[in-house]
């Protein structure tokens, strides 16, 4: 079970299993191991933190990023629009850093994942160690071969060239099933969108703009620095 340090201002560290010391801005803090889960630590320089135990959220703002990540506010949106659930079986492509496919592993039945990179393969294999994850299948595969899998109720596509497979896609998804892509760029979501073809519904595309507030005191407003542009979501249905 991974352990994690949080003090007052939100700082956290991962204590790993066999670690008995742990060098950090706010000093050393020592005897890690004796410490008892849910107790306070003090370090050398006198700052104060409480032991707990690490949720998978916490592991997952820890992962490595290689590819540009899907942001969690967007994550978000996927799993709502397409009802995403332990019984959904799922294929994303590329897989990229594994932060979406990781994600949707912890609550989905089965996710596979393609990623043509070597590279980006790996760091997604030591994602999936770092958080625990055993239902996400990682394929070094290109994509456009074709999936292996059949009958998967939802396919998600983050990848410069979306367009190029639609087809490869409705091959796999089950009639009912959702193809969801996503894109930074208008021109990506255009030709997505203008080469769907009639055997999909075009459901929506949307993107999520999150607008974080300060709230001390009664300095109430939101941030000054707000996260730029992420990305567009195009949700679609396969019907025929
Ligand atoms: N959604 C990912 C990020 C994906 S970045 C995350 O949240 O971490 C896009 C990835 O698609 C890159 O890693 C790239 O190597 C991969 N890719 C591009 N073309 C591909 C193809 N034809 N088949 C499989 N992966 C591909």
């Amino acid at each position: 079970m991974a352990k994690m340090l949080i003090n007052d201002k939100n700082k956290k560290f991962i204590v790993k299993d066999d670690a008995d010391e742990l060098h950090t801005n706010y000093g050393l803090i020592k005897n890690l191991k004796k410490a008892k889960l849910n107790s306070k630590v003090k370090s050398n320089t006198g700052h104060e933190f409480t032991l707990i135990k690490a949720d998978f959220i916490d592991l997952y703002r820890k992962i490595k990023r290689k590819a540009q990540i899907i942001p969690l506010k967007d994550i978000g949106l996927i799993i709502t629009e397409t009802g995403l659930n332990k019984d959904s079986i799922v294929i994303e492509a590329g897989a990229g850093s594994g932060a979406l496919g990781c994600f949707l592993a912890k609550i989905c039945s089965k996710v596979y994942s393609y990623e043509i990179r070597e590279d980006f393969y790996n760091v997604v294999k030591k994602n999936i160690e770092h958080l625990g994850i055993e239902k996400l299948v990682l394929k070094n595969k290109d994509a456009k071969k074709g999936f292996n899998e059949k009958d998967v109720d939802v396919v998600i596509l983050d990848l410069p060239d979306p367009w190029e497979l639609i087809n490869v896609a409705k091959k796999s998804l089950k009639i009912g099933g959702f193809l969801v892509s996503y894109s930074p760029t208008v021109p990506q979501v255009m030709d997505f969108v203008n080469k769907l073809g009639d055997g999909f519904l075009h459901l929506k595309t949307a993107e999520i703009i999150e607008r974080e507030w300060d709230i001390k005191d009664r300095k109430v407003r939101p941030k000054s620095q707000a996260i730029g542009h992420s990305g567009f979501l195009t949700f679609t249905r396969k019907i025929k």
